[in-house]
């Protein structure tokens, strides 16, 4: 076992329950399903989080996700889909090996959408969207 489980998927050390490949992906099943049929797509090389994913496999990963949401449309008759990904520790990551969640969604599911804040007003929005721009 190597220190990275998603590696040990990939090099077919612990099984999966996979649902398609790539040269550079993979798909398979997510062992706690927030609703069947959650599907985890990673590069079959480890980059732990988006900011270490080179952009050319980008184009690759973007194909997967969208073959398997809409299978997961046409499978499990999701009537949304959310694509998530959680990087660093606070945001919930807990494995670090980049990936992507894919969740089939449904009207009255029982999943709430995350709470949102505000902005003190307009102006304090404006300011952060420009130092942001800066900072691109
Ligand atoms: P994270 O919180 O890092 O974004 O998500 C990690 C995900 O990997 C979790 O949803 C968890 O259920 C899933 N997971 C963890 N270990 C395994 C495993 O051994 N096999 C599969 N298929 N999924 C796993
Ligand atoms: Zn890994």
């Amino acid at each position: 076992m190597s220190e990275c489980i998603f590696c040990d998927i990939v090099q077919g050390k612990i099984p999966c329950a996979k649902v398609y490949e790539t040269k550079n992906t993979l798909a398979f099943l997510d062992i706690a399903p927030i609703n069947k049929g959650h599907t985890l797509v990673i590069p079959k090389k480890h980059y732990p989080t988006l900011f270490d994913l080179p952009s050319e496999l980008g184009k690759e990963l973007l194909e997967v996700i969208q073959k398997v949401g809409e299978a997961l449309r046409n499978t499990v008759q999701a009537e949304g889909i959310n694509l998530g990904m959680n990087n660093f520790k606070p945001a919930g990551q807990l494995v670090f090996h980049a990936h992507f969640h894919i969740i089939p969604r449904y009207e009255n599911d029982g999943l709430s959408l995350w709470p949102q804040k505000k902005y003190n007003n307009n102006d304090e929005m404006l300011a952060l969207a420009q130092k942001l721009a800066n900072n691109i």
